[in-house]
């Protein structure tokens, strides 16, 4: 099986890169950050705090997830109108630290990728979960496009943001995501730099496609 791996920080436009190069390559998208943000979701539901390892451990196991093409589905429901509310955003790096809760998600993320040909985007894809990975991509912006992008998504969405909490909160989840102690944001050293600050979704997606084709 071969896969994709694209890592980097909040709103570099992954999700979005990925999504469009998977369908390119036909290759399934699996977007990780979905995992983490729906374990977050069913733990704000059932009142479960990121240090109640089992209860967090029992919760993920009570999960059956799959991926509907962009959609992540728990237990035969859609969650995708529901896990990128603000409220998940600024509590999902708390439950994303238990090394715990990653073991779990690590499982079932490698157990798809020797299913089929993946493009999976997250932070720790191309350092832990898909180490031996032909391609790896890590995908960069500055945080004031990575911030105007969301805005721009949430208002698209029509839920309510302010630009400079927006930026702030982003700032924010790169520190807890790339300073925790287990499978922190980093570049693996064989993984591609793309600046995404100044290039349109379809010049990423057009780098990524022509390496991998080339190479
Ligand atoms: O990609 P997205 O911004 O939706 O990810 C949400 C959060 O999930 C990240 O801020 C991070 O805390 C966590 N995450 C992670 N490892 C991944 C993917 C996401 O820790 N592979």
């Amino acid at each position: 099986m071969i896969s994709v791996a694209i890592d980097g920080p909040a709103g570099a436009g992954k999700s979005t890169v990925a999504k469009l190069l998977a369908k390119r390559l036909d290759f399934m998208y699996i977007n990780t950050g979905a995992m983490y943000r729906v374990v977050t979701l069913k733990a704000l539901e059932n009142n479960i705090e990121p240090d109640d390892v089992q209860k967090l451990c029992e919760l993920i196991d009570s999960m059956d997830m799959y991926f509907d093409g962009n959609d992540l589905i728990v237990n035969g429901v859609n969650t995708s109108d529901k896990i990128y509310s603000p409220l998940i955003s600024q509590n999902v790096s708390r439950y994303a630290a238990i090394s715990e809760v990653r073991q779990k998600l690590v499982k079932v993320q490698k157990y798809i990728s020797e299913k089929f040909n993946v493009v999976m985007d997250g932070r720790d894809i191309g350092t832990v979960v898909l180490k031996n990975a032909p391609f790896k991509f890590f995908l960069i912006a500055s945080p004031e496009e990575r911030a105007r992008r969301r805005y721009n998504e949430l208002v698209k969405k029509n839920i309510e943001v302010d630009y400079d909490s927006l930026l702030k909160k982003i700032i924010e989840r790169d520190y807890m995501d790339s300073h925790r102690e287990i499978a922190p944001l980093k570049k693996a050293d064989d993984a591609i730099e793309i600046d995404s600050t100044n290039l349109s979704i379809e010049q990423v997606v057009l780098i990524m496609e022509e390496y991998i084709t080339k190479n």
